[in-house]
Formats: C-alpha cells, sequence, structure tokens
C-alpha cells in the first residue's frame, strides 16, 4: 500500500471491512479520513482506536480514494452523496478487497461468486484445500475481511467470497480461478436491475488489464443466464473454461450420475466421491457447490483422493440447512441464510410436509417463484415486515398464521406439527428475506431460532 503513503484516502462505511481498510492505510502512512453516517459505528471505530472524522473534506482534489464499504450504495438505487461526489471528482472508488489485492499483488485469488451457494462453496474448497495440505486465506464476504487474513504466501491460496456488490469495486482484481455458480434476481434495487446484476457478477471472469491472462473459469450451467454466460465465456480464446452442473457431468465439466460426484474435465470421468458419504452436502443445490469446489481445486492441482476425502469430511456452515433437532419425531431445520426467495426455493425443495417460518424484510420479487412448492407446505408462520404482503400472495393457495416475531413463530409451529400428526414433519426457518427489520444479520436470527428450539426441548443446547 505505499502508494498511498502521505496521500489521503477517505474510507466510508466503518464496519468490520472499514475498519480493517482504516487501519491498513494508517499504517501504511496514508492520512485516513474514517467516516460513517450512524453514530454506533462511530463509537465502535473510535473504540477500536481509529481516528474517526466528523465530516468528509470539503475539496476531494487532494484524496487518492474512496476506500466504500460494499454495503453502501454508489449507483443505484440513490447514491451515498459522499460516492457520488467521488464519481464526478473521477476518484478510485474501491472497497477493501481492492486494498487486499494491492498490498499483495501476486497472489493467486480463487474468486467465488453467484447468488447462491457463495459461502457453502467458499468454504468447502477451503476445507479441500487444508485436507491437501496447502496454504490458503480464506475470507471476503464470508468471515474474515480480506486485509485481516494472514498471507499464506507465494504456494498459498487466496479463496474469497465475492458479493456482487463487492465486485463492483475491486479494479485490481485478476482472478487465477473465477467460479460464478448461479444467477437469480437478487439486490437488483443496487445494481439498477437485471442486467446491472449480472454485469457485476461477470466482473469475476475479467482480468485487471487486458494484457493480463485470463482467469480460469467455472460456471454454473444450471439457469438460463449463466449457461448464456458459459456458451460465451467459451468462445473466448486463451480462457480454460469448465462447466458445472448438480445434473449429468456436462462435457468437460463437473456433475452428478448415479449418485456420484464425477470429474469429467480430463480424458476419462472420474467418480469422485458417492454423494450420500458427504454428510453437509446434502441437496441438490450442495451438488452444484460441491462440483464447482472440485472444478476449482483441480484447477489449483488437487487430487481426487484428496477431493473424496475432504468432501466427506466437510463439516458444513451454520444457518443453511442447518439440522438443529428432532422433538417428538419433528425436526427442525435452520436456514436463517436464506435471504432470498431463490434460497428458499432450494430448501423447500428438499423437505415434505413442510412447517414453514418465512419473512423479515422482504426482496422486490416477494416469493416468487415459490408456488411450485406449496404443495409441500403444511402451513406457513408468518414473521417480520413481509407479513402483510406475504399473507396476501398465500391466501386461498397455503394456511398461514401471522406470528409478527420468530418468538410466536417456533412454539406455534411445533404445537401444530404435534397437532397434526403426520409422519417426519418438518419446521423450517427459511425466511426469504433480510433479517435486519428484527435482527442484526442472518446469524443473529439463525441464533434465535436455535436458542427457541432448544427451548421447547427443555434441555440444556448441549444435550440435543
Ligand atoms: P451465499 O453465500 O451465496 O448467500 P450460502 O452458501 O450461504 O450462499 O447459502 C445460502 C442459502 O442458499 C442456503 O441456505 C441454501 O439453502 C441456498 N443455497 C446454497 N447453495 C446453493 C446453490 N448452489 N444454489 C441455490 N441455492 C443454494
Amino acid at each position: 500500500l505505499a502508494y498511498f503513503r502521505d496521500r489521503q484516502v477517505l474510507v466510508l462505511g466503518l464496519g468490520r471491512s472499514g475498519r480493517a481498510a482504516a487501519t491498513a492505510l494508517t499504517a501504511a502512512g496514508a492520512r485516513v479520513c474514517a467516516l460513517d453516517d450512524d453514530p454506533g459505528s462511530r463509537a465502535r471505530a473510535r473504540a477500536a482506536g481509529l481516528a474517526v472524522a466528523d465530516s468528509a473534506p470539503e475539496d476531494l482534489g487532494e484524496v487518492a480514494a474512496l476506500i466504500l464499504s460494499p454495503g453502501i450504495p454508489h449507483t443505484h438505487p440513490a447514491p451515498h452523496p459522499l460516492a457520488a461526489r467521488a464519481h464526478d471528482a473521477g476518484l478510485p472508488v474501491i472497497c477493501e478487497v481492492d486494498l487486499m489485492l494491492k498490498a499483495r499483488p501476486r497472489a493467486t485469488v480463487v474468486g467465488i461468486t453467484g447468488t447462491n451457494g457463495k459461502s457453502t462453496t467458499t468454504a468447502l474448497l477451503g476445507h479441500l484445500l487444508a485436507i491437501a495440505g496447502r496454504p490458503a486465506a480464506v475470507g471476503g464476504n464470508l468471515g474474515t475481511p480480506a486485509l485481516e487474513l494472514p498471507d499464506p504466501g507465494p504456494d498459498g491460496v487466496h479463496v474469497l467470497e465475492l458479493s456482487s456488490y463487492m465486485l463492483e469495486l475491486v479494479p485490481s482484481l485478476t482472478c487465477g480461478v473465477a467460479v460464478l455458480l448461479n444467477i437469480a434476481p437478487d439486490h437488483l434495487e443496487r445494481h439498477g436491475g437485471m442486467d446491472g446484476y449480472v454485469t457485476a457478477k461477470r466482473r469475476v471472469f475479467a482480468p485487471a488489464h487486458p494484457n493480463l491472462p485470463l482467469p480460469a473459469a467455472v460456471i454454473g450451467i444450471d439457469d438460463a443466464t449463466t449457461a448464456g454466460l458459459h456458451d460465451a465465456l467459451a468462445l473466448e480464446s486463451g480462457r480454460r473454461v469448465i462447466p458445472v452442473s448438480h445434473g449429468t457431468p456436462p462435457l468437460g465439466g463437473v456433475g452428478r450420475r448415479d449418485g456420484w460426484l464425477i470429474d469429467a474435465t480430463g480424458e476419462t470421468p472420474v467418480k469422485v466421491v458417492e454423494l450420500a458419504r458427504c454428510p453437509a452436502l446434502k441437496g441438490r443445490h450442495n451438488v452444484q457447490n460441491a462440483a464447482a469446489a472440485v472444478a476449482a481445486g483441480r484447477l489449483l492441482g488437487l487430487d481426487h483422493a484428496t477431493l473424496a476425502k475432504g468432501l466427506q469430511s466437510f463439516p458444513g456452515l451454520a444457518h443453511r440447512q442447518e439440522m438443529v433437532a428432532t422433538l417428538d419425531g419433528i425436526t427442525f431445520i435452520n436456514d436463517s441464510k436464506a435471504t432470498n426467495a431463490d434460497a428458499t426455493a432450494t430448501a423447500l425443495a428438499c423437505f415434505e410436509d413442510v412447517y414453514w417460518i418465512v419473512g423479515g424484510r422482504p426482496k422486490s420479487d416477494g416469493l416468487a417463484g415459490l408456488e411450485p412448492f406449496y404443495p409441500r407446505l403444511r402451513h406457513a408462520f408468518l414473521i417480520g415486515e413481509a407479513e402483510d404482503a406475504f399473507a396476501a400472495t398465500l391466501t386461498g393457495a397455503v394456511p398461514f398464521t401471522r406470528c409478527g416475531t420468530l418468538d410466536r413463530a417456533v412454539p406455534e409451529a411445533f404445537a401444530r406439527a404435534r397437532a397434526e400428526g403426520v409422519a417426519n414433519p418438518t419446521v423450517l426457518l427459511s425466511p426469504a428475506c433480510a433479517s435486519w427489520d428484527q435482527f442484526a444479520d442472518f446469524n443473529a436470527r439463525g441464533d434465535a431460532f436455535k436458542a427457541l428450539v432448544h427451548r421447547l426441548s427443555g434441555k440444556p443446547e448441549n444435550d440435543l
């Protein structure tokens, strides 16, 4: 980050990644102006030892860059005023991940994006590299901010989960391997519509300069948008493209046949692992994630035996179809991370006789696309800001109870599942909504669900 020494840099948004950026830039000798509109975030940043400014400079003429927290809008729907000024002044507007890439220009980067499955695939690839004994730094949008990741050294790999918001703010990104899992409508208001969203996702495949090598591309072909992108990428000369699917292995790609994950990237297809032996990779969506991780792992030189071992021992991530407990034959599943209808569709496809807890702060397309799963729903329990809208959507199609909060929804769902007495019912929290109306984030929402389930059992948490 020597470039920033003695230069003025604005850091807007002092969450974890903003604080990491401000700290690294200060250490590099930059004159950092750290800003946040929220008094609570300012206080936390000050408590962490940062000098926080009260307002941005009048004149941006001396400023070298704006480091923007990816959550802050800078184009759509209404740009933050400082981001708009920075764009008008022609300043580089980048995020903390870009600083890390500048600080480690030789890093081998695997960038992982997609509407759903990013965190699972990132964690899974990290696990596969760990089993292989290969030094790796795993983070980005998931877990640790990029700048705080220990440098894994010249033979190591940076595995970065990259959101669409981040991808708009990483001009220095040139992945060695770029993974795009799937694209479904999400965050459209921030990208000015589907085209803007796809453009942001595509950035993962682009080199930072036209004269740099094209990243090898691993791309899901199970939805029409990514299938089209695959065909376009495959036409580019000098680019290795590996298609992956939750279905039949595509030509030259990775997929599933007869219950096995098959690597068909080489001359002869290889049976990598029997999926029934991979407890954390249940469901067809996880076949897509596993196929992508295997393709990326092969590109990084991992052998099939190591991949098989890692796929079987992967522990999975909390809040993604996480099995919480079985009480009186009723299974409780925490899928708090399902923050859009597409992710919820994934979960509903995995269960029958579902007592569904749904709601929160809704996305622009609400429950669109979930109609085919209505026959699996015994009853819906509505919570959060989405209640009115979802009640209107479900009226006449799925019986529902308006519960307001999770505290009410969990016992109500349990009571109804017990009373109806169907075989093997599931109480599923899969909200299809953001959590911010009632919780700090999806982790807090999932933790609250788990605590409520444990309360139902009347047993201490670790006894379940
Ligand atoms: P992300 O980091 O992209 O939000 P996660 O791995 O955290 O993705 O998974 C979020 C939710 O999306 C999970 O609860 C799961 O139900 C669903 N999901 C996971 N992988 C996929 C996939 N490949 N396709 C569709 N849905 C998925």
